[in-house]
């Protein structure tokens, strides 16, 4: 199959959270399986020029109408030696050439123009694909950034011969971003103003709504564990209003499980770790969790007293809310917690002020570091993921690998890959908690230091997380198989 793959962050181009890593390793999964695949993504400021090679694709692109403006894009493209991925980045400097991908850094708050931006980034792409004269089989999106690709399929390109054996994907990496906009914005999409009405697939309360024409219009849909894809369907806690349209294509909604790179996050090969450890020999973790201690500016010869690592977006989803109803009461405990993190405001300043008044205790890095973030993973003990919701989560699994066990609630992907552990048979890989709730975080976690206490159990418990096999491999596969799915569909409607 040839399969073009639209997100709007790939790593190691541009990342801001899972997405990216998904997107940068899954499509070279599915080359290796036989298939020609490209990837498409905008071309920010923060995708650095000088490590990768890029070439200039000499296309003579149409105009793209935006309103009444008509924009001129470039196309820049990357090939990997090591993968057959073609990477390509449509590239218009006044959109995309700015400091962060979607917020804006005077305000705190999403550009203004970001429906422009990502209208601008889908139409462009199907601009693209024809001028490179490239017909996919299968295009699949991501996120609420490309939803509007098989809308547009449907609708203005439903009669173009280019696109006729073409089926589309639309993963939801996360319900709770839709893209929602004034229904002003609308207008912009250039598809027939009569789409636009009170329970339309682009109409969510007035406003327009990205994903939810993504999920009426692509052949198939699908996120990122089954967990999760039940939760969504169930309830507006969890569905963010989307439940009611997700459930009416309940028989083409899909659970995929995402992978994990082991190239990229493995302590047996990791280049940003000082100390590489294996099962085999473990005694490589204590060196970086004393060089975490160390960097950290906490006390290193305490290194017995447990690190709980922290490394996530600040926001609500992921359980800062419950943290903060019990922090001093865990901060209490015979612990020690290092934080690598951005976010919401309200957050840097908590814990900023933890940090003042623990400083033995807490180090928070209010940054975003890869780097930092591999040796939190190799140097931690324990690592903290207490979602309010998470549809897949990458984390915890970078935490099984690293031996660096996982403390979560039961929650999307977190409660199908964590298993809670359990003294007795000392079966399970983490400490998992069901309710969201602060007394239960705060309980798991005093199980967590019950259980490490004992060095033996300890070492068993790293070792069955270690021993988890999240590779891409299986999921790619599964990918295949949906985009076959797709395809059918596709052809048969
Ligand atoms: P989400 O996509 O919801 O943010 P995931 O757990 O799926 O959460 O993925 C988060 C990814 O982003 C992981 O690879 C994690 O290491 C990374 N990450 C999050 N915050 C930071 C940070 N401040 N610095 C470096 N990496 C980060």
């Amino acid at each position: 199959m040839r399969i073009l793959l639209v997100s709007p962050e790939v790593f190691p181009f541009a990342k801001t959270g899972g997405l990216a890593d998904v997107t940068g390793a899954l499509p070279k999964k599915i080359a290796k399986l036989g298939h020609e695949v490209k990837v498409i993504l905008p071309f920010y400021k923060i995708v650095e020029q000088k490590k990768f090679e890029f070439k200039n694709l000499d296309l003579k692109i149409p105009e793209i109408l935006l309103a009444d403006k008509n924009l001129k894009i470039k196309v820049k493209s990357f090939s990997d030696k090591n993968s057959n991925v073609e990477v390509l980045f449509l590239d218009y400097r006044p959109f995309f050439y700015r400091k962060n991908l979607y917020l804006d850094p005077k305000t705190g708050q999403d550009y203004k123009d970001n429906d422009e931006r990502f209208i601008l980034f889908s139409k462009g792409v199907l601009e693209i694909l024809k001028q490179m004269n490239w017909s996919p089989d299968i295009i699949h999106c991501n996120d609420w950034q490309s939803a509007l690709i098989p809308a547009y399929l449907k609708t203005t390109h439903a009669g173009d011969p280019f696109f006729k054996g073409t089926a589309t994907v639309f993963s939801v990496h996360n319900i709770a971003y839709q893209g929602i906009f004034p229904k002003d914005s609308f207008a912009k999409i250039g598809v027939a103003k009569n789409l636009f009405y009170p329970t339309s697939p682009f109409e969510f309360w007035g406003k327009l709504n990205f994903m939810k024409a993504g999920i009426v219009y692509a052949d198939v849909i699908n996120t990122v564990s089954q967990r999760y894809k039940e939760e969504i369907q169930k309830s507006s806690e969890f569905g963010y209003g989307l439940e009611g349209v997700l459930g009416s294509r309940s028989s083409d909604l899909y659970g995929i499980l995402n992978g994990i790179d082991y190239f990229e996050w493995s302590p047996e090969n990791d280049r940003y770790i000082p100390y590489r450890y294996s099962p085999e020999d473990l005694s490589g973790k204590e060196k970086n969790k004393i060089k975490l201690l160390e960097k950290s500016n906490l006390p290193k010869n305490q290194k017995d007293i447990p690190v709980l690592g922290i490394i996530s977006r600040l926001a609500d989803q992921k359980g800062f809310d419950l943290f903060e109803k019990v922090g001093e009461e865990i901060l209490s405990l015979d612990l020690k917690i290092v934080l690598l993190g951005t976010g919401d405001q309200k957050y840097h300043i908590y814990f900023l002020n933890l940090e003042k008044k623990y400083p033995e205790k807490i180090k928070v890095n209010l940054t975003f570091s890869n780097p930092l973030a591999h040796l939190i993973e190799a140097g931690s003990d324990m690592f903290l993921m207490p979602s309010k919701y998470e549809p897949c989560g990458l984390n915890q699994l970078y935490s099984l690998k690293y031996a660096t066990v996982p403390i979560v609630r039961e929650t999307g992907g977190l409660a199908d890959t964590i298993e809670d552990f359990n003294p007795k048979t000392l079966k399970g890989t983490g400490f998992v908690f069901k309710n969201y709730d602060p007394d239960e975080l705060l309980y798991a976690i005093k199980r967590a230091l019950e259980v490490y206490k004992n060095k033996k159990v300890w070492k068993k418990l790293m070792l069955s997380g270690m021993a988890k096999d999240f590779s891409w491999e299986q999921s790619a596969r599964k990918y295949v198989e949906l985009y076959k799915i797709a395809l059918k569909k596709a052809i048969t409607q």
